[in-house]
């Protein structure tokens, strides 16, 4: 992806930069469909080579941006996996995927699951 994003590439250069993002490498039964399919959308233009291996792909001006959008995704994914930057629970620890309950306890903020474990916590002191 990331080589198709600079220019013409050939399809198993393309996988091994999918592998690079991703960690896992597609197959070509997983990637010339996918390339086909960004022709068949105006994404992507195919060279004639003859070759179906050495068939290079060049992506429209609509097909770049389509990729960096999903290369924005892969890189979100990654920042996931390799740094996670979950709130955790100040009371009992449990991992808050999204809002939480904040509360300013002895003038610190924390964050809480629920208002529940923000009072036991209060409590116990
Ligand atoms: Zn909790």
């Amino acid at each position: 992806m990331l080589e198709l994003a600079k220019g013409p590439a050939h399809g198993y250069g393309l996988m091994n930069s999918v592998e690079t993002l991703i960690g896992k490498k597609p197959g070509a039964a997983q990637m010339y469909p996918f390339l086909r399919l960004l022709e068949g959308k105006g994404l992507a233009k195919a060279g004639e080579s003859g070759v179906r291996e050495k068939t290079e792909y060049e992506l429209t001006l609509k097909g770049k941006r389509f990729v960096n959008g999903l290369l924005h995704r892969f890189g979100g994914l990654v920042d996931i996996a390799v740094e996670p930057k979950l709130t955790v629970c100040a009371h009992c620890g449990c991992k808050l995927f999204s809002g939480g309950h904040a509360e300013t306890v002895r003038g610190r903020k924390l964050v809480f699951c629920c208002s529940h474990c923000a009072a036991s916590f209060k409590k116990c002191g």
